[in-house]
């Protein structure tokens, strides 16, 4: 097994990509916290799949915007599952508009929960990593934050200010033994895609090299990867699962 006894944080760990890495991990050997936003049903669902792989599950409610219930979250998952190996910042959500009638609110709130989720979890597990003189950090991205998109000004803005945060994290960490990379996903069959127009979803099709959308388990499988050992000495990169969508 991959993960044997680590410990992991997943935000958004509920449902779509985050529970796909949720559990992927706890069958690689990890104890999963996961963090989610409202939906009680499905992270107990995941809770639940993680301890019939045979580990250990917490499961927070907790807005990743909110430093305050961020840091409560980690001290929390430090003192019930001994410590924290891998946080996979994945929590996200959309407001999609074009910029002639995105609201302000619409904007701040997608980077306030995508860029600066990550900064609270970041910064709330920073001393641990420093100590631990170890840990893995894995930021899910996005295409649109290296292409950008039309109707996702603030989405994308958030997954580009991802990549910068990753990079800066990753030199500041380096030579404590921890790694700070990020992931872009292309266009993944969840619940958040799953709200596309058949149109949308033919015009992203038509982008794609593979010819086909990807899955959760794919951007799990790369996760998997970066949490490993076998990626010791990566650091600062943004790995794509696009299907060669953004070359
Ligand atoms: P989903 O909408 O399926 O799941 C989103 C997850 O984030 C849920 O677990 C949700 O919790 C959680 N969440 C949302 N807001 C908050 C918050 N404020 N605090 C804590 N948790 C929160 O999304 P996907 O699985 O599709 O996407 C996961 C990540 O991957 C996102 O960052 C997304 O931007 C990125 N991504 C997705 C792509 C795709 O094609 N699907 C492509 C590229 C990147 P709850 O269940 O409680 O609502």
């Amino acid at each position: 097994m991959m993960l044997e006894g680590k410990v992991a944080l997943v935000t958004g760990g509920s449902r779509g990509i985050g529970r796909a890495i949720a559990l992927k991990f706890a069958a690689e050997g990890a104890d999963v916290a996961i963090l989610y936003a409202g939906n009680t049903t499905a992270a107990g669902e995941t809770a639940l799949e993680i301890e019939k792989l045979g580990r250990r599950a917490l499961v927070l409610q907790c807005d990743v915007a909110d430093l305050a219930a961020v840091d409560a979250a980690v001290k929390e998952t430090l003192g019930a599952l001994g410590g924290i190996d891998i946080l996979v910042n994945n929590a996200g959500i959309v407001r999609d508009k074009l910029v002639l009638s995105m609201k302000r609110e619409d904007f701040d709130a997608v980077v306030d929960t995508n860029l600066g989720g990550c900064f609270n979890t970041v910064k709330a597990c920073y001393s641990h990593f420093m100590k631990k003189r170890a840990g893995r950090i894995i930021n899910i991205s996005s295409v649109v934050g290296l292409m950008g998109n039309a109707g996702q000004a603030n989405y994308a803005a958030a997954k580009a200010g991802l990549i910068g945060l990753t990079k800066s994290v990753a030199k500041e960490l380096a030579a404590r033994g921890v790694t700070c990379n990020a992931i872009a996903p292309g266009f993944i069959e969840t619940e958040m895609t799953d709200e596309l127009s058949e149109k949308a979803r033919e015009a992203m099709l038509g982008l794609i090299p593979a010819k086909r959308a990807g899955s959760a388990e794919e951007v799990a499988n790369a996760a998997l990867f970066l949490a490993s050992d076998l990626a010791a000495y990566i650091t600062g990169e943004v790995l794509r699962v696009d299907g060669g969508m953004c070359m």
